[in-house]
């Protein structure tokens, strides 16, 4: 790893300022639509604009949202993608065929679902792992040693902790690089390259948008001259996942209010987690912020200023009892997603049935609401 950018300001002024972008073009405050898919040479034949030539290429507005995420991650470079699953397939088109790589068990299903197809196809060793027991982490890395190391904290929706020092120090160990899906936490919470991850990952889908309206990926590195690094920036040039204009417009005015949106969500989800560890109708409440979470110590140490808008709790009496809960909740929408300024509830079980989730398990993102209506609206649907 090499150094890091000094970051100067702090996240909410980077954020609100949009890294400080405006449209010098016309002085106006906000940055404009660049939706130009080609750029004008000059006499000589030299691009007018930043070396402007072609938008699969030079994206201004995707470039724009770049240096804020970079700023915000301390990272030396940025991209975004037109999803977040289009951002891990980049990462993971980077590793050879027969190669292998360590996947933490039980993240998002969709990430564990098409790295093991893409890993079947590819020849590619999967080996996954429980990443939370670091013991377990730093075995597997010095059996396989593997081309890179993929964790999710906190995860989806398990609410896992890992370890992003020791995770980072057992992979570099063999010459791997370690990939963190920072999706719940953001860099506002976590800086997870400060800690060693060589590639941060992001849905921007989540809370760096956190409107629910742009479907986004993202990925921040700490070394830009890295292989890996070139090896995606290629990929995406030529490949194509790029992500639009107006997208990535929508993104940066997400961005904005990002620090404001994750202090408020997280005060809400610890506010209603330790609602539900106390309601009668609750068997466990999986959230970070808890002293009784596993990973508290953990997550104490490497989140600041709060422990994120994801909270997942099993209902007493099984699916029955979760799904009527959730058919009763008045403000949560019964939708998937996360990190949006609305409270969603979703029964995961019914989404992955085979995937060793509690059929009891109710999982929400908390939104900005205030949190006493919050509060109110579980313990209706909870029968009080
Ligand atoms: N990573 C995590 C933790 C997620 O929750 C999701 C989506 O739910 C993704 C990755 C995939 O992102 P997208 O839906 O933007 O493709």
């Amino acid at each position: 790893m090499t150094d890091l950018p000094k970051t100067a300001l702090n996240p909410a002024t980077l954020a609100a300022r949009a890294g400080g972008a405006i449209d010098f073009g016309s002085g106006g405050v906000v940055p404009g639509i660049y939706p130009a898919t080609t750029f004008v040479r000059d006499a000589d034949y030299v691009p007018l604009a930043d070396g402007n030539t072609y938008l699969r290429s030079h994206a201004p507005n995707g470039r724009i949202v770049e240096d804020l995420l970079a700023q915000l991650e301390g990272a030396q470079d940025a991209m975004v993608f037109p999803s977040g699953m289009a951002a891990v397939a980049a990462v993971f088109r980077t590793v050879p065929n027969g190669g292998c790589v360590l996947v933490q068990q039980q993240i998002y299903w969709g990430t564990t679902a098409w790295i093991r197809d893409f890993c079947a196809r590819r020849g590619i060793e999967l080996v996954e792992i429980e990443a939370a027991d670091t013991g377990a982490f730093a075995a597997a890395c010095e059996k396989h040693r593997p081309h890179l190391a993929w964790i999710e904290t906190p995860s989806n929706p398990w609410l896992r902790i890992v370890d992003l020092k020791a995770a980072a120090d057992a992979v570099h160990a063999v010459g791997g690089a370690l990939i963190a899906d920072m999706t719940t936490a953001t860099p506002v919470l976590t800086r997870a390259l400060s800690f060693g991850a060589d590639v941060v990952m992001h849905s921007a889908t989540k809370g760096l948008n956190g409107h629910a309206d742009v479907l986004a990926g993202a990925l921040a590195v700490a070394n830009r001259q890295s292989a890996l690094w070139q090896a995606v920036h290629a990929d995406r040039d030529m490949a194509g996942a790029v992500l639009g204009p107006f997208e990535a417009w929508l993104l940066l005015r997400g961005m904005r209010t990002l620090p404001l949106r994750m202090e408020r969500m997280s005060a809400n989800a610890l506010k209603l987690a330790e609602f539900l560890q106390d309601h009668p109708a609750v068997e466990t409440v999986l959230y970070p912020g808890l002293p009784s979470h596993t990973g508290h110590a953990l997550a104490v140490q490497q989140m600041t200023g709060g422990f994120g808008p994801l909270l997942s709790f099993v209902v007493k009496g099984g699916a029955k009892n979760a799904l009527q809960a959730a058919g009763k909740m008045k403000l949560f929408h019964r939708a998937t997603s996360l990190g949006g300024v609305e409270s969603l509830v979703e029964h995961r079980h019914t989404i992955e049935p085979h995937t060793g989730i509690p059929e009891g398990l109710l999982r929400l993102s908390v939104g900005i609401e205030d949190a006493g209506d919050l509060m109110d609206d579980l313990g209706q649907a909870l029968g009080q």
